[in-house]
């Protein structure tokens, strides 16, 4: 298996460590020539959404990987990632792939406060360590998207098709079981 990870911004060391100790091959996606290369699976990480989004566009990345999701390859978005699958951004005129049909709420806990630690649930994995960093939170789904968790009555993580989206930062907190949920996707 070889997990594509988008490396133009952000947290995509973390999620590339990881992968490699639960024994999956890795790759950087930097630039337009490294989507030639072979992988099976895409994350999108955690950054800042607006400069991943202009980057993926002025890279040339962006249309051949909305086509690679919209085919069915599996895709992981943490936060930024989110952000960028997002059918709807509720504050904030732009939006990117489109391919998960969610709204999401950028900064949605406040600038000041934005980041917090939070033990809540997963559906299926049980209780799980979860860091928001300036997060996003889903407002809305639309029908066949099941929701993972909630946090305070909001939906912080989802899943529809092959596609995965955290409001939160599985990579940051020493707990590989949502990776190796991804994986076995
Ligand atoms: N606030 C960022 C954005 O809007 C997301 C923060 C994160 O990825 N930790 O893109």
């Amino acid at each position: 298996m070889v997990i594509g990870i988008l490396s133009v911004q952000g947290a995509f060391i973390e999620h590339e460590e990881i992968f490699k100790e639960l024994g999956a091959d890795t790759i950087q996606l930097r630039q337009k020539k490294d989507l030639d290369r072979h992988f099976d699976r895409l994350v999108l990480p955690g950054g800042e959404s607006t400069v991943q989004g202009k980057l993926l566009k002025d890279l040339g990345m962006f249309n051949i990987l909305k086509e690679k999701i919209e085919e069915g390859m599996p895709v992981l978005g943490t936060c930024a990632g989110l952000i960028l699958l997002a059918e709807n951004i509720s504050n904030d005129t732009r939006s990117y792939f489109k391919t998960l049909p969610v709204t999401v709420k950028r900064n949605a806990y406040g600038r000041q406060l934005g980041s917090f630690h939070y033990d809540g649930d997963i559906k299926g994995l049980g209780v799980f360590p979860m860091e928001f960093i300036r997060a996003p939170y889903i407002e809305n789904i639309s029908g066949d998207v099941e929701v993972l968790s909630q946090v305070n009555g909001k939906t912080t993580a989802v899943k529809y098709k092959k596609q995965l989206g955290l409001s939160f930062h599985p990579e940051l907190c020493g707990d590989y079981r949502i990776h190796k949920m991804f994986m076995e996707i």
